[in-house]
């Protein structure tokens, strides 16, 4: 398990496959885009695969999340959600998106074994997501929603941020829009995640607010909170329900003493919080390992694992000639090396 110092076990990964974007959201990204990772720094699909069969198999991650930047702007996606579909214990496999490709992707990565999906929506005009996003891609957003709905992966969540002046006064719109589409939508307070550090406090959209704008339009009725777990958003009953709405007070109203989350960022490293001042670097110890068949993480092991380097169930890979004084020059080489992971004693080949 994954238990942090506060006695917090986390069982929700989330993994960022990009820092790229094609969107600019002024509250996430500068108008030029950021110094792109370069792309040998990324994580390959095989890796990335390699880690969440880790996390998933011994480490109790029993939900994964693919994020960014934006996830569709990676072409293995598919392939990486099939992986983690095929793995056992399945997890839960769900993705944020701003939605744009969607209309072409849904249906394969619903076929790939895709659960659920957020899309990133805080506009229904078109001449504010130009103020927002910088780019002129609303109804890419819009088809992309419809898509994913048609190809099954209802209940279709969407996740808006309000900016004071911009689209504070569209939360009842974007309400009835949802209500209308069966969509499930939820606020997030604006946090201070920009790189651009232009975050004010005072300029913040506040869980209050968001709720008394709704007010105006809808009855709002709080739902139990006992139901609200390790959940994020804080649910209201719309009109007597069954509908909701949800509110993440990000800020006002934290969570941090029930977050489950843990993340994998696009170049490999762990971090706990999204606002996490420190990182644990997996890229370079996973290289050392395994570079040479990080993309054969779906083949069966010599010893009866299934391709992370982790034991069988119930313990012991069968037949590991790996001795107890193994200084192994990285990269091993296989057999041995498939073999070895589990009872291997040189940290530097052990993810994690
Ligand atoms: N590009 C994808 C998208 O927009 O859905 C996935 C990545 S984006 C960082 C994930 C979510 O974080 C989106 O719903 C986005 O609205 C939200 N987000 C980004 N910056 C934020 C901020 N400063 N405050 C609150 N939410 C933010
Ligand atoms: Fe891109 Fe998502 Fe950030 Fe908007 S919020 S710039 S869509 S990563």
């Amino acid at each position: 398990m994954l238990t942090d110092s506060f006695g917090r076990v986390a069982t929700d990964l989330r993994v960022s496959l990009t820092d790229r974007c094609s969107l600019r959201c002024s509250y996430c990204m500068p108008a030029d885009g950021l110094d792109w990772l370069p792309g040998p720094a990324l994580l390959t699909d095989g890796e990335v695969t390699r880690l969440i069969s880790v996390a998933v198999r011994r480490l109790g991650i029993t939900e994964v999340r693919f994020t960014g930047g934006e996830p569709l702007l990676r072409r293995g996606l598919p392939g990486l959600v099939a992986a983690t579909a095929a793995l056992d214990p399945r997890p839960e496999i769900s993705l944020t998106t701003n939605g744009i490709g969607l209309a072409r992707l849904a249906g394969p990565l619903q076929a790939a074994g895709l659960d659920r999906l957020n899309v990133s929506l805080d506009t229904l005009s078109r001449e504010t997501f130009v103020t927002l996003a910088r780019r002129d891609r609303l109804p890419d957003v819009l088809a992309g929603l419809t898509a994913a709905a048609a190809a099954g992966l209802a209940p279709v969540k969407v996740n808006a941020v309000l900016l004071r002046g911009t689209n504070d006064h569209e939360a009842p719109a974007l309400l009835r829009f949802c209500l209308d589409r069966g969509y499930q939508l939820r606020f997030i307070e604006q946090m201070p995640l920009d790189a651009q550090h232009g975050w004010r406090r005072a300029d913040m959209v506040t869980a209050d607010e968001i709720l008394a704008s709704l007010s105006a339009e809808f009855t709002l009725t709080a739902d139990d909170p006992g139901l609200r777990g390790s959940a994020p958003a804080e649910r209201f009953l719309v009109d007597g329900g069954p509908a909701h709405v949800g509110v993440i007070g990000s800020v006002t109203r934290p969570f941090c003493g029930s977050c489950d989350r843990v993340r994998l960022t696009a170049d490999g490293q762990i971090r706990n919080c999204l606002f996490a001042t420190a990182e644990t670097d997996l890229r370079t110890p996973l290289r050392a390992s395994a570079l040479p068949r990080a993309d054969a993480v779906a083949r069966p092991l010599p010893g009866g694992g299934d391709g992370d380097g982790a034991a069988p169930e119930g313990g012991q890979v069968t037949g590991s000639t790996i001795p107890d004084s193994c200084s192994l020059p990285a990269p091993c080489q296989p057999p041995i090396a498939d073999m070895g992971r589990a009872g291997c004693r040189n940290p530097g080949s052990l993810i994690p």
